[in-house]
């Protein structure tokens, strides 16, 4: 089968050069049947299967800026970038059906290869985005404060030079004493942290709340989106399953699709299922 190979560059190392190629649908089933769950291991899992089929390398220490980067590229050569997505609203809670366009919406806020320096009493610390993804306890993680504590624990790259070791309890000791005013501070450097953003123009069709500038900010949540690309394993599995057991494709070759042509085949069987309901309410017009 024809693979296509696209060139890209990681957003923190521009230098660094990475081949990737389509998914097929059986491929994709793969994805959707783990990334209902948003687990540490469910993640994990996805993302290495995902680099080891469809990227010519793994590279190493991927930052979370980087991962974004990548599975966005693959699904956009695999599906194109348009995505239907619910949006809640949060007034009235209503699940709004919107598009959001990867390619354009996506963006990144910060400069990638910037390291982010700060000043702590005459201690310099740096962050830099990091792989928070392997991070479970930031998935659960809902108070503001929480959000600080564990973004300042996987983001601190180094503390007057000297990498961060990473060791829960001394942060945990070191953390507990800090004022308030130095908390701003630290809160001001993650706050510069590059960070993936897709910007939703929001308008609810129930009760005409509008937020232009509503925001997508939780790297976790964008991962899930890119890997789902607007579909869940239940809808996949009804539309496979008419179109082998009522139209006769054969389920060896939907999975041997790409993406854009499994839409093209269902847009088809769509419109051919619509003209026959007309056809035959033509010929049978009961009431
Ligand atoms: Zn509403």
């Amino acid at each position: 089968m024809f693979r296509p190979w696209f060139n890209i560059n990681l957003p923190s190392d521009p230098d660094h050069n990475i081949m990737i190629s389509p998914y097929n649908m059986g491929a994709f089933k793969n994805i959707l049947s783990i990334a209902d769950v948003p687990s540490e291991l469910s993640i994990k899992t996805n993302l290495n299967s995902l680099f080891q089929n469809h990227f010519d390398h793994v590279p190493k220490d991927l930052l979370d800026i980087d991962y974004i980067y990548c599975l966005n590229a693959l699904r956009s050569i695999s599906w194109g970038g348009k995505i239907p997505v619910g949006v809640p609203c949060p007034k009235c809670s209503f699940s709004n059906h919107t598009i959001i366009d990867s390619e354009q919406d996506l963006k990144l806020q910060g400069d990638p290869t910037a390291l982010i320096k700060t000043d702590l009493d005459g201690n310099e610390i740096i962050f830099r985005s990091t792989n928070l993804l392997y991070h479970r306890e930031l998935l659960s993680c809902k108070a503001p404060e929480e959000f600080l504590r564990v973004s300042l624990f996987n983001t601190m790259y180094t503390v007057n030079g000297v990498p961060f070791d990473h060791d829960r309890t001394g942060f945990d000791a070191w953390y507990e004493v800090l004022t308030s005013e130095q908390l701003g501070t630290l809160s001001g450097a993650v706050g510069k942290i590059p960070q993936y953003v897709i910007n939703i123009d929001f308008l609810c069709m129930n009760c005409g709340h509008c937020d232009p500038n509503m925001k997508l900010n939780n790297h976790v949540a964008i991962l899930k989106l890119l890997l789902q690309s607007g579909h869940s394993l239940a809808n996949f599995y009804t539309q496979t399953s008419m179109m082998v057991n009522e139209h006769k494709y054969r389920l060896e070759d939907i999975h041997n699709c790409l993406p854009y042509e499994f839409e093209l085949y269902v847009k088809m069987l769509t419109e051919y299922v619509k003209k026959k309901n007309e056809e035959h309410e033509k010929n049978n017009p009961s009431k």
